[in-house]
């Protein structure tokens, strides 16, 4: 069977590379190979996320990890403000209210960003709120959210900033430790180009004090066995996806050598480019304003046409792109482009879809 092109936010298709350490042996996780293989794994995720301190790996998707966030670091009854621009921002919601926080949801239309005023407000009229949780890249709009805004209001506060990252990472700009955020989650099966499994939680000492007053239950998701595994052995608690665990390694220690920024600017283009060539065949883009669009994804909207039926004849041609949901379930496309894409294969897609179009 022809290999399909995942032109999704996730996962993607996985490259030549990778595919083979994906289909060499094991080590064993209690051993010294696997050791090494963490310990530069952890000095390379560092880089990435730009953050002094440890990052821990949990074997989980993106999810798990954005549940360690809330059960880590808060205890019941608390009051958390949860910045909604779209169903993965909504997500942090709903595991909030089910380990027993308050969330304040702050949501915002469908392919918009938030708005500064309404989180200080909110800050000001709750001045119990221990947490802020919000999407870097929202991927079910595109929109990308400025996280570096609200850590200037949470730094040198007792308020946690809780970011995810899962799809935004690599893709777009990224400073943990300089836009003081506390909490970050990302995911293998986004821009790390390995499958999913695996996801990988920085946190800043604050948070780390922060879980140490914890009230919430948790057993497999508990970060201080994963830090005291990770720090006095090179560890995970428990056995850990170990092939994943060597992939990411080598992803890691590639996107250093490319440089983050360098693969930042790349996506940065192609995004451009694709939105040009979209317009052109009179999509309009759903972000509205440039600096909200995140390099993971165009999301497009077309009047006149179901575009779920374009999307599905993309599918039979080989090419897998996503849809929207609820009111947009019959207009909006999303084109991601976290996976290895030049131009030329970029321009062969367009070719198809312009085929598709015409058929309408
Ligand atoms: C993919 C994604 C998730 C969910 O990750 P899973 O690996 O499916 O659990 C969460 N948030 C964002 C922004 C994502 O893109």
């Amino acid at each position: 069977m022809k290999k399909k092109v995942l032109l999704t936010p996730g996962p993607t298709n996985i490259p030549e590379n990778l595919l083979g350490v994906l289909g060499t042996d094991i080590v064993h996780h209690r051993k010294v190979d696997f050791h090494n293989v963490m310990k530069e794994l952890n000095e390379n995720l560092k880089k990435i996320f730009k953050t002094r301190e440890n990052v821990y790996v949990l074997t989980s998707s993106g999810t798990g990890a954005m549940e360690a966030a809330v059960v880590n670091y808060f205890s019941k009854g608390e009051k958390v403000l949860v910045i909604n621009t779209g169903y993965f921002g909504d997500r942090f919601r709903k595991i909030a209210g089910i380990y027993g926080l308050e969330p304040i949801n702050l949501e915002y239309e469908f392919g918009e960003s938030y708005k500064l005023e309404d989180v200080k407000k909110a800050l000001a009229e709750n001045p119990d709120i221990k947490g802020i949780f919000m999407t870097h890249s929202e991927t079910s709009t595109g929109v990308l959210n400025n996280v570096a805004a609200v850590g200037e209001l949470t730094k040198d506060t007792d308020i946690l900033l809780v970011v995810d990252t899962i799809s935004g990472l690599v893709a777009n700009e990224f400073d943990f430790d300089g836009w003081n955020i506390d909490v970050a989650v990302a995911g293998s099966q986004k821009a790390f180009l390995i499958p999913p499994g695996l996801a990988f939680l920085a946190m800043s000492k604050k948070a780390g004090r922060a879980a140490e007053k914890s009230d919430i239950p948790k057993y497999y998701f508990d970060i201080k066995q994963a830090e005291k595994a990770f720090e006095s052995k090179s560890e995970t608690p428990y056995t850990p996806a170990i092939g994943l665990i060597i992939a990411a390694n080598v992803s890691c220690r590639i996107i250093v050598e490319k440089g983050v920024e360098n693969i930042v600017r790349e996506k940065y283009e192609l995004r451009k480019y694709i939105e040009q060539k979209l317009s052109e065949l009179d999509f309009k883009i759903l972000v509205k304003d440039e600096e909200n669009r995140s390099n993971t994804l165009i999301s497009v909207v077309k009047d006149g046409i179901k575009i779920k039926n374009v999307i599905r004849s993309l599918e039979e041609r080989g090419y897998t792109v996503t849809g929207g949901k609820g009111d947009f379930e019959d207009s909006l496309m999303r084109v991601g482009i976290l996976g290895e894409f030049s131009r030329e294969d970029i321009d062969e897609f367009l070719a198809v879809l312009i085929e598709e179009l015409e058929k309408q």
